[in-house]
């Protein structure tokens, strides 16, 4: 089994579903008292978030090369980075590491052809949402993507940082983003994209039973598990 190396924290709340997520995983293959082999960093997000807000990804990239050298030298076989956010600066930290990422967008965009779907709805951060880097590479596989209008960007942003990644799940949220979500299927979306690791706290497949949901955090814990079992790389194994 490869170890997997974990740089989450951003926030703590859904690198614990990455932890849960992996081992069960791993178990459900495996069988047993099998479990995940990994290491896991977990950054102390309020700077991070600063960072951010302020533009400064150069310096962004630079504490999080950090800590992904530090995983690849304690022996992590790949670095997984449990943010949809973050993966702006992806680029920059694997021109830095001899070890591969598992990219969350390519994760998301073989989910989204296994199950024909050629228009999705994009919710995550504002950043995920009104930037390239993310949006880009889905469309590099030929999906179109839909994202909700301005108000709605502020709205789903705020509750991402000011509610999920705090902790707090409250059910006016919840409805916030489900009208959000359809919305976006009113104008053609054939499935939504969670594409904040946090969402998948708030809102579920059964939330939304006609339209299916891709949970970023659960496809991309599932993908770093079946990556941590396969010889092959990066996606020997089809997904469960
Ligand atoms: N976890 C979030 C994401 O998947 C947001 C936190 C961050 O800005 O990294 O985008």
């Amino acid at each position: 089994m490869k170890t997997i190396g974990l740089l989450g924290g951003m926030s703590w709340e859904s690198t614990a579903s990455y932890y849960q997520i992996i081992n069960e995983t791993i178990q459900s293959r495996l069988g047993g008292l099998h479990s995940a082999k990994l290491l896991l960093y977990s950054v102390d997000f309020a700077p991070i978030e600063e960072l951010q807000a302020q533009g400064e990804w150069e310096e962004a990239a630079a504490v999080l090369a950090e800590a992904s050298l530090r995983l690849e030298a304690a022996g992590a076989d790949f670095l997984v980075l449990c943010t949809n956010t973050m993966h702006k600066i992806a680029p920059r930290l694997q021109a830095r590491l001899h070890i591969p990422l598992l990219h969350i967008g390519d994760v998301t965009a073989r989910e989204l052809s296994r199950l024909h779907i050629q228009t999705a709805a994009l919710l995550g951060t504002a950043y995920t949402m009104t930037e390239t880097f993310y949006i880009e590479k889905l469309q590099e596989s030929g999906i179109r993507i839909l994202v909700p209008e301005a108000d709605d960007i502020r709205l789903v942003n705020r509750i991402i940082f000011q509610e999920l990644c705090a902790g707090i799940c409250s059910s006016q949220s919840r409805e916030s983003l489900l009208r959000v979500i359809h919305a976006l299927a009113g104008q053609g979306a054939e499935g939504v994209i969670l594409g904040c690791t946090e969402l998948g706290l708030l809102v579920s497949q059964e939330d939304l039973l006609s339209l299916p949901v891709l949970d970023t955090a659960r496809l991309h814990a599932e993908a770093a598990a079946l990556c941590a079992l396969s010889p092959g790389w990066p996606f020997p194994a089809p997904l469960p």
